[in-house]
């Protein structure tokens, strides 16, 4: 069933996601998470296999990084551009390990992300797609990419205003090596379901408008929406990509506040 209009959503992780501490138990919290979106999907008349979990590590160690892979993960994602690549770089022993850079990113990192990532899910500037553009075409490479979409209009979230995305897309087939994917949006921090799920609803409706007009080359297909909290109300309306952090791998020692900081034009976490 659907959460009733004024349904409340807990974030209170510490209480809820216990840290996960063999590659056993990582993969029954990848079977809880895979039921819960299995569940979520049923409930919207959806397959689950247009949903792709996206396990997110960020602030855990190269001990969790191995574990995941363990159990089977193949891509995971990070916030930060240098943590990531120093998962990365302490992880080449491992075959077919790829990362996602979800977190916003300023253009002085654009070419450690040309580097190595395989997607990145926070475009928000041409300034950015430029230095990714001239990155990746120096490295040979390509990435997928998502438009971040500020869904909730809180000042603490990075993405683009919903009404300044359709010209920022329509400029985008000129970076030949960003191969867009689609959106992704972060809700609204709410107890209140009713509000997360009008984020989503924002973001899936500014796709489907965005679609009809797409520039040639330019998908539009995916939604990248939906973390541990809010996971299935974000397939209910349609996301095909959820960013799963501490459902599998414990709560984080860091409050979110270091990752959506209370001024994000200093471009430094609050501390
Ligand atoms: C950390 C993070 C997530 C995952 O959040 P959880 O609450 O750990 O599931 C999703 N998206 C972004 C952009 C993040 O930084």
């Amino acid at each position: 069933m659907r959460p009733s209009v004024g349904a409340v959503l807990h974030h209170d992780p510490h209480g809820r996601y216990p840290e996960a501490l063999t590659v056993e138990d990582f993969r029954n919290k990848l079977a809880a998470v895979r039921a819960r979106i299995d569940a979520a999907c049923r409930r919207a008349g959806r397959d689950p296999a247009d949903v792709r979990l996206l396990p997110v590590s960020k602030t855990k160690p190269e001990a969790s990084v191995r574990m995941a892979y363990a159990a089977g993960c193949r891509m995971l994602g990070e916030n930060k551009v240098q943590e990531a690549h120093r998962k990365w770089e302490a992880t080449q022993d491992l075959g077919g390990l790829r990362w996602s850079i979800i977190g916003h990113l300023q253009t002085n990192k654009a070419r450690m992300v040309a580097r190595f990532a395989d997607e990145f899910q926070a475009l928000d500037s041409l300034r950015v797609a430029e230095a990714l553009e001239r990155r990746l075409q120096v490295e040979g490479r390509s990435l997928d990419v998502f438009v971040q979409v500020n869904t909730s209009g809180e000042a603490s979230k990075y993405g683009l205003a919903p009404e300044d995305v359709p010209g920022f897309v329509r400029a985008l087939p000129a970076f030949s090596a960003l191969r867009v994917r689609g959106l992704m949006t972060l809700a609204l921090f709410s107890s209140e379901a009713e509000r997360v799920r009008q984020c989503f609803i924002l973001l899936r409706t500014l796709r489907d408008r965005l679609r009809q007009s797409a520039p040639t080359g330019i998908g539009l297909d995916e939604l990248s929406m939906g973390m541990s909290d809010d996971f299935e109300i974000a397939i209910e309306e349609g996301a095909t990509v959820v960013r799963v952090g501490q459902a599998l791998f414990g709560a984080r020692p860091l409050p979110d506040s270091h990752y959506w900081p209370a001024n994000p034009e200093t471009e430094e976490p609050r501390s």
